[in-house]
């Protein structure tokens, strides 16, 4: 049951606490995760949008990336949105930096240009005739420039893909948790299961 499901929210920097709120609305229970160790208790986990900089060098103080890609190893899903999309990403551009590579896409930082570095959209989730309106905010956004082969792409705004999928791992370069749709992560957690 949804009910049931404890999803962990990444706690070391960036907007985690809307995560929270979205998770429970979608009937999960979520639980902030500031060490390492508590990720062992949750069944999914999100990583929130921030500053991708700051976060690595917040992870690089810790165990986390061994961690992260451990608790990726077992096949928990894993939701990463804006700054957390580029965490998750195999490859960084604007410019090139560290990231987990656990999704086959490249993701440029800060891809949307000064007039538009933040601003609010209506994209699309699903396709054909299961297409429907999604709202969207960008907040120095990512853009996704390059989808490998095995990756899904969900949602669409402007042109580009901007939520994919591979496997267990879902990125998002909007932050569905600063609108009321709870699309995103009642997706997730059907994915969570
Ligand atoms: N611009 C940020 C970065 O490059 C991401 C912004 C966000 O997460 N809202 O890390």
């Amino acid at each position: 049951m949804a009910g049931e499901q404890l999803i962990g929210v990444l706690g070391l920097q960036g907007d985690y606490c809307a995560h929270g709120r979205m998770l429970e609305e979608a009937g999960a229970r979520a639980q902030v995760v500031k060490k390492t160790a508590q990720l062992r208790r949750v069944q999914g986990l999100v990583i929130p949008g921030g500053e991708s900089t700051a976060l690595i060098k917040l992870m690089d103080a810790g165990d986390w990336w061994e961690s992260l890609r451990d608790f990726a190893g077992t096949g928990k899903p894993i939701l990463g949105t804006c700054a957390g999309m580029i965490l998750l990403a195999r490859e960084v551009l604007n410019p090139p930096q560290k990231s987990l590579g656990l999704i086959d896409a490249t993701v440029e930082r800060n891809s949307y240009g000064r007039q538009q570095e933040s601003f609010e959209g209506m994209g699309t989730f699903g396709r054909g005739r299961r297409e429907r309106p999604l709202p969207m905010v960008f907040i120095r956004a990512p853009r996704i420039c390059r989808l490998g082969p095995r990756v899904k792409a969900l949602a669409f705004c402007r042109g580009d893909c901007v939520l994919a999928r591979q496997g267990p791992i879902l990125v998002a370069s909007f932050h569905p948790e600063l609108t009321a749709d709870l699309t995103v992560h009642r997706y997730f957690l059907g994915m969570v299961g």
